[in-house]
């Protein structure tokens, strides 16, 4: 039976993470609006959260039942709820037994809510007895984390949304919030609008919406964000616009990163970054002159070889002004996914521990065993995204369950991927839709609940956490992600997993950050669902949350003191171009779709906007190749290649590339799949892969 109210939830998109209400009529048709009391978005929605409502009333493709095969050559057949379980128990509970608990992994997503995170984080970690579970946030946000806890000691981002409104300079680097983070952005808009003095400048290899409006833009050589903000650091010294009093009672190494930062002249750094040096000078005269500072910055910086020096340098020019920690000014990572956050403040990751607690840190692991009443946690991280397919293909890990992701679309060097996927043992896929490329891949396919279908929270880019009711049942046998996942528990025997609810499953969670610096005890459903939205910490039952962190400059490392950190390279190491592949690909979002397109791709109104991939390329780099605007062109690396008509513009930079990400299948074929060509090298450090540069060639289609 549906009910038939209006209700209060998030968008099931992006890391903004608006407030939506939702209308079910008497005949079961759902629509939504933006929630005019919502912090976020104040009643704003983008195109793609305005048409939410064909989504979750569109259950073509929708997987009704449990589906299996007997053996990979059987066809998937309808099975009952208990045989699936017993089948997924036996088979772990075999493979395990015979080859060790390393043996199966999960592979989640940032869209999965947080009690779903807690639950497969404890089931892996403190059950199963590994550490492989991993997530596709691993391919988003891995490199911020790192540099967050580098800097201030923790996964923490330290502003707030409201802080857009106070600040005066903006520096966004590697993203395009007009069409990735869009409510974010016309908040951003407005207050620029109303506020002429507001200086933005953006970062970037494109002339994005964000750059065409931006008062500067910095359209570097792709990979050259480090050199750039180190030339920045070294004017803001030169200019004394650094504030000597914070740096020297609240920060620690900063003569290492002043040397860094004169180890080249402006002029050089200016060219390595292929800008006019006045340019550059006219940023750092920007931020120098600012009085309130905000950086932004999402996948450019991230998803690189070197995403953690990128995140690092960017990080350092808030500590050399002293803006963090006060009012309108602080570094602010965008995130990409709606719960990418959440799902890292329970662990959720191969590297991570529950509660923002050390995985390498023995006392830590003792305490979460402890808590799950376990015996111990494994020191040893477990596969990361890209480690657990390796380890898949070469068939160390025998057994994959993938929850609410489309690996086969979305991971670097997708070929790998589906080789992995059909050389494992046994491939468990739970999501919404047969519209996922990767079900095709599953021995055992189960049908979730989606949104609107299931209660639990989610955390967005400001560490606002949020409740989202469960407005409507799920069609067919679908079942709540947090169901199946205590319930296969229960099939394994283990204890612990006895839950009747989700609430539950929020409370042990909320107990287990007690006294750490993420502490959210003094939060329930209840509260978020009486009382609104909270941003952590939130440590007891009358607090009112955290809208800004490092307010008495006391930082989560071990001194307290924010660190200033070295690049661990200035220069870019990911794949050279040569002769045969002389261009660099940059692979990303347009405005209208989202992911792989598993949801938006369904919405006729969001296809009018870009309806199919293309590349985006140069003139003068066209007219050198001889194609036009509208010609099919076969893009080729060292991987793989895809076909997609070109779009001929001067807004990229000759030498550059531009391929949208969402793409899996076009025409009946997977030419459109960007992934089929981009490269799997990842960060040393954050392990997040490098989407964002990779060498190829470019040539006009000849039919066979
Ligand atoms: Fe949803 Fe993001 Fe658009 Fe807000 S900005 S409506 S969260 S997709």
């Amino acid at each position: 039976m549906q009910k038939k109210k209006k209700e209060k939830t998030i968008c099931s998109y992006c890391g903004v993470g608006c407030g939506i209400l939702v209308d079910v009529d008497a005949k079961g048709t759902i629509s939504v609006e933006g929630d005019p009391d919502y912090p976020v978005n104040k009643g704003m929605l983008c195109s793609k959260g305005k048409n939410l409502n064909y989504v979750a009333q569109d259950t073509t493709d929708r997987i009704l039942y449990p589906e299996m095969r007997w053996s990979r050559n059987h066809p998937l057949q309808k099975v009952s709820w208990d045989t699936a379980f017993e089948r997924a128990a036996a088979v772990f509970k075999s493979i395990i037994a015979k080859h060790g608990p390393d043996s199966v992994g999960f592979y989640v997503s940032g869209q999965c809510l947080t009690e779903e995170y807690y639950l497969t984080n404890k089931l892996t970690k403190g059950f199963i007895g590994t550490n492989n579970i991993d997530t596709n946030s691993r391919l988003c946000m891995s490199s911020a984390v790192v540099g967050y806890k580098k800097t201030v000691g923790e996964d923490s981002v330290p502003i707030s949304y409201a802080d857009i409104e106070l600040a005066d300079c903006f520096l966004i680097a590697g993203a395009n919030p007009a069409w990735c983070h869009p409510i974010l952005y016309r908040r951003l808009e407005a207050h620029k609008d109303q506020n002429p003095n507001v200086k933005v400048i953006v970062v970037d290899p494109r002339k994005t919406q964000t750059a065409a409006a931006a008062d500067l833009h910095l359209q570097i050589l792709p990979g050259t964000d480090v050199i750039l903000f180190n030339a920045i650091a070294r004017l803001l010294i030169e200019k004394r616009k650094i504030d000597k009093a914070f740096i020297k009672k609240h920060t620690v190494n900063y003569e290492a990163v002043k040397e860094m930062a004169f180890s080249l002249t402006i002029r050089q750094a200016a060219d390595k970054c292929g800008i006019e040096f006045s340019d550059l000078k006219k940023a750092a005269q920007y931020i120098g002159n600012a009085n309130k500072f905000i950086s932004m910055w999402t996948m450019g910086l991230n998803q690189s070889v070197i995403g953690v020096s990128k995140n690092v340098s960017l990080l350092n020019l808030s500590l050399l002004t002293g803006q963090i920690g006060k009012p309108g000014c602080g570094p602010f990572s965008l995130t990409g996914q709606p719960n990418a956050m959440g799902g890292r403040e329970v662990g959720g990751m191969a590297s991570l521990l529950a509660a923002h607690k050390d995985l390498g840190n023995p006392e830590h692991r003792a305490q979460v065993a402890d808590f799950w009443g376990v015996d111990h946690i494994k020191k040893e991280p477990g596969y990361t995204a890209t480690e657990m397919f390796d380890a898949l293909e070469s068939g160390k890990l025998k057994a994959i369950w993938i929850i609410c992701t489309n690996p086969v679309v979305s991971m670097p060097n997708a070929r790998k991927v589906e080789k992995a996927l059909k050389n494992a043992a046994f491939v468990i896929v739970q999501d919404i839709s047969h519209n996922s490329e990767t079900t095709k891949f599953a021995d055992l396919l189960l049908p979730a609940a989606g949104w609107l279908e299931k209660e639990g929270t989610m955390t967005n880019s400001e560490r606002r956490i949020s409740y989202l009711p469960k407005v409507i049942d799920p069609p067919g046998a679908a079942l709540a992600d947090s169901e199946i996942l205590w319930r296969f528990a229960q099939a394994m025997g283990y204890e612990g997993f006895d839950y009747k609810n989700t609430s539950e499953v929020y409370d042990e969670h909320c107990l287990l950050t007690k006294s750490t610096n993420i502490d959210i005890s003094g939060l329930s459903y209840d509260r978020l669902k009486n009382e609104g939205s909270f941003q952590w910490p939130v440590p007891h039952s009358t607090h009112k949350g955290t809208p800004r962190l490092f307010e008495d400059f006391s930082f989560y490392t071990n001194d307290r003191k924010a660190h200033f950190n070295l690049p661990q390279s200035l220069y870019n190491t990911s794949e050279e171009t040569n002769a045969e592949y002389p261009l660099i690909l940059n692979t990303g979002r347009v405005r209208d779709q989202w992911h792989t397109r598993t949801k938006t791709g369904k919405v006729k109104r969001l296809l009018t906007h870009i309806p199919q991939p293309y590349l985006e390329m140069n003139a003068v780099d066209a007219h050198l190749l001889k194609l036009k605007e509208g010609d099919i062109a076969v893009i080729k690396s060292r991987r793989g290649q895809v076909q997609v008509k070109i779009k001929v513009n001067f807004d990229i930079r000759d030498g550059v590339v531009f391929l949208p990400m969402h793409w899996g299948k076009v025409f009946n074929n997977d030419f459109g799949r960007a992934n089929n060509i981009t490269n799997d090298a990842v960060d040393p450090i954050s392990k997040e892969p490098d989407f964002k540069y990779c060498a190829v060639q470019v040539e006009k289609f000849q039919k066979p």
